[in-house]
């Protein structure tokens, strides 16, 4: 993206965003996180910016240290952040020009002999990591989304209302697919309509299209292609795309273009309705991530189904479409309230047709709420 949005927090979030991931780093054992642009930087900032070749970086010092947080950025970039309250979170800023060494200006927070560890942000290009690691010394460097996962599993409010829009939003665009799915037409025509009604019902980016006609829904990711919709095909859509506020939608609807031509579809969407319906029960607070995916595969694998169900049953969103908690087996992590996660178990009978069904959940105090309404049968256009 090319502008600078806030993101859903005011001021007073922020701060307390910046206050708990400093007493997160101390608790690991780090002196700082350092976080160049991405969803961390913008979970705690309020800014949407890209990494790029010249170093931004946000130094996070542990709770206890006596310098400030840093934002560290060229000068020329220094007008992207001004929708961020850099003041009013007690954030110094220290910009550069061309020429000028900002991997030395992020040594300078760590005075007596360098820093013990520190945690970059995950997907902190290679080339400042390295040079971050030779400028402060550090002997031990870890990843920051170990630290900050704690604070961004659990939505506040804010990020809520955020994703039930982004879900409504995703809604209305399945509700419309009778518009564009037709035979004649190839997957790529439909995923263009698709992409301008995602944005036309109220997202601010499209994240992805994924149109699956007959053989093609039996792979999870394919994109889109050229193929020819065929009157009797399955296809799998699962479309997302990301409101102003940052947060995504991610929703999967299988729809049957006509009449089925493999006399198997029915009978075996019957059991992937129950499989998801069976996962979506089983989110309550305390609930292990594991025994999610477990009740969706269970259901799959009585049915005869374990085999082609090749995939987790689900992965977190919020800023990053995919992020934590996996619904994974041997994943431990316990539900807790304000966690999101999709919940997408599939069956995908290779060279044929497949089938997946796609809802964002939210947990709350008590169960489940579903962010995606659209109605969960196969869908006979
Ligand atoms: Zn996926
Ligand atoms: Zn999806
Ligand atoms: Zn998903």
């Amino acid at each position: 993206m090319s502008t600078s949005v806030a993101g859903t927090g005011s001021a007073v979030t922020l701060l307390a965003r910046i206050t708990r991931a400093r007493e997160e780093t101390a608790r690991a054992g780090l002196d700082a996180l350092l976080l160049t642009p991405g969803s961390d930087l913008r979970y705690l900032l309020g800014v949407a910016d890209d990494s790029f070749e010249r170093l931004t970086c946000l130094v996070v010092p542990a709770t206890g240290s006596a310098a400030p947080p840093l934002l560290v950025l060229p000068q020329m970039e220094r007008p992207r952040y001004e929708v961020a309250p850099l003041a009013e979170l007690g954030v110094d800023v220290a910009t550069w020009v061309d020429g000028e060494d900002p991997y030395a200006m992020v040594a300078s927070v760590f005075p007596h002999g360098g820093p013990g560890a520190l945690a970059v942000a995950d997907m902190m290009p290679a080339l400042h990591v390295l040079a971050l690691r030779e400028a402060t010394g550090a002997p031990d460097l870890r990843l920051a989304g170990r630290v900050l996962r704690e604070l961004r599993m659990r939505k506040d409010p804010a990020e809520l209302a955020a994703l039930r829009k982004a879900g409504a939003a995703i809604d209305r665009v399945h509700a419309r697919m009778g518009e564009w799915l037709r035979p004649g037409r190839t997957e790529a025509e439909v995923g263009a309509d698709i992409a301008e009604a995602i944005v036309a019902e109220g997202h601010a980016t499209v994240e992805f299209v994924i149109v699956g006609s007959g053989p093609n829904g039996a792979v999870p990711h394919h994109g889109v292609s050229d193929r020819v919709i065929e009157s009797g095909d399955v296809v799998v859509v699962d479309i997302g795309g990301a409101v102003a506020e940052g947060y995504g939608s991610d929703s999967t609807r299988t729809y049957a273009v006509g009449t089925p031509s493999q006399p198997d579809v029915l009978a075996t969407y019957g059991f992937l309705r129950d499989a998801q319906q069976a996962a979506v029960d089983a989110v309550t607070p305390g609930v292990r991530a594991a025994e999610v995916d477990h009740a969706a595969r269970r259901v799959l694998a009585d049915a005869g189904f374990g085999e082609f169900f090749i995939h987790r049953t689900g992965h977190g969103i919020g800023i990053d479409t995919h992020e934590e908690p996996y619904i994974v087996a041997g994943n431990d992590e316990i539900l807790d309230a304000g966690m999101t996660f999709s919940i997408e178990p599939g069956v995908y009978l290779p060279g044929r047709w497949g089938a997946r069904i796609e809802d964002i959940v939210a947990v709350t105090d008590d169960g489940v709420e579903r962010l995606n309404n659209q109605p969960h049968e196969l869908i006979v256009l």
